[in-house]
């Protein structure tokens, strides 16, 4: 579960890390109360979404007076950004930066434990370092059973600087960052940038934290903060329907049975250079309503040009999935066209159903994955 930077922030004051002063704000005519609230001239206004790269978006801007705050919250208030509509800004006071680090603890997989990542370059092109220059990011594996005592802490803040008052904020930060991590199981907490200003301080200027859907129940407090965007909600709404939904960028849409089928098409429709439009699971059903939810969901999705289901059928009968499928686009109404590959238990049965209707019917996952990245292309 992501949260908005704003909730972030808050969650961050509560274990002691600094912020700088912020106003939550959610409509245009609310803005000049913000200001008034804020108190101070030179502001940031920020759109407040669930992706990064808002400032390369322009969803960040610097204003000197109330003015320009008042005409930036106007712009930025109905942008997109990475395609999610911004409904919410925080305008906050304005920091002077001296210099921009990177900090976060992930989940690593590799290491099985919590990881810290620190880099001396921090800011809007992290990326380009992570790519360029990898060695310039630093990677600390925390052993669970140690943590981060203060040698630790210390030992890592002085990674990042020399002088020794700053060596000391920064290790304290650096353990309450960890502690808040572990404590509400979240799966990435970042600062970028973590500034360091001219008076010496220094200030988490964005937040960004994820949280681990399966701990949920454990933490009313921040299941409390799950806030989805519009765009966001068909995922959600999926998943009480037993679908696992994931919305992305490309053309083909994907229908298979089992998660690790799905990731295996996904990949091979990469391969044979086409893009899928999502990850789309059904899991073991062969219910023709399932179906048709599934395909209302890819049909939602104006990007989708073609539509590939890709069955094995184990304890689920391909012949079932067949009757299943012939029902379920006897009610829909679409001219798109689908590929459908069936295999496993009665799989003869099963493509025999399908036969003469509507689907251009495979035998193996490379003729229909070629057949589906085809159409796209037309
Ligand atoms: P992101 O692009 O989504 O990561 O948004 P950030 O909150 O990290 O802001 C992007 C950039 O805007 C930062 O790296 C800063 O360089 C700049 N920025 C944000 N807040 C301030 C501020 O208070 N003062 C100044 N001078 N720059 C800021
Ligand atoms: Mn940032």
């Amino acid at each position: 579960m992501k949260i908005y930077e704003y909730q972030a922030k808050g969650l961050f004051s509560a274990y002691g890390i600094p912020v700088e002063k912020y106003v939550f704000c959610n409509e245009a005519g609310a803005v000049e109360a913000a200001c008034r609230e804020l108190g101070t001239d030179r502001m940031v206004v920020k759109a407040q979404v669930h992706t990064g790269g808002r400032g390369k978006a322009g969803g960040v801007k610097l204003a000197k007076n109330k003015e320009e705050a008042l005409n930036y919250a106007n712009a930025i208030l109905g942008m997109t950004i990475n395609g999610l509509q911004v409904r919410k800004i925080i305008l906050s006071e304005a920091v002077d930066i001296e210099s921009e680090r990177y900090v976060s603890f992930v989940v690593d997989r590799n290491t099985k434990s919590a990881l810290l990542m620190m880099c001396a370059e921090g800011g809007v092109d992290i990326e380009e370092v992570a790519a360029r220059t990898p060695e310039k990011i630093y990677k600390f594996p925390i052993d669970p059973l140690i943590g981060l005592p203060d040698y630790l802490a210390r030992k890592y803040a002085f990674v990042l600087f020399n002088d020794l008052a700053q060596v000391n904020r920064m290790a304290s930060l650096l353990q309450k960052l960890y502690q808040l991590f572990i404590e509400k199981d979240a799966s990435l907490a970042e600062i970028n940038p973590l500034v360091l200003t001219a008076q010496g301080n220094l200030v988490a200027i964005d937040a960004k934290m994820t949280f681990d859907d399966n701990a949920l129940y454990r933490h009313p407090d921040i299941l409390a903060l799950f806030d989805p965007a519009e765009d966001e909600k068909i995922e959600s709404e999926a998943k009480e329907k037993g679908i696992s939904f994931v919305r992305l960028s490309g053309e083909i849409g994907c229908m298979v049975n089992g998660a690790g089928l799905a990731m295996t098409t996904m990949d091979m429709i990469k391969l044979y250079g086409g893009t899928p439009a999502n990850f789309l699971d059904i899991g073991g059903s062969s219910n023709p309503g399932k179906v048709i939810e599934a395909m209302t969901l890819l049909l939602e999705d104006p990007k989708v040009k073609v539509v590939l289901i890709n069955i094995f059928g184990g304890i689920t009968r391909c012949d079932d999935i067949a009757s299943g499928l012939l029902i379920a686009f006897q009610q829909m109404k679409t001219d798109i066209p689908v590929i459908v590959r069936l295999t496993g238990t009665n799989e003869k049965e099963g493509r025999e159903l399908l036969k003469g209707a509507r689907f251009k019917v495979a035998e193996t996952m490379s003729d229909a994955t070629r057949m589906a990245v085809e159409a796209s292309k037309n």
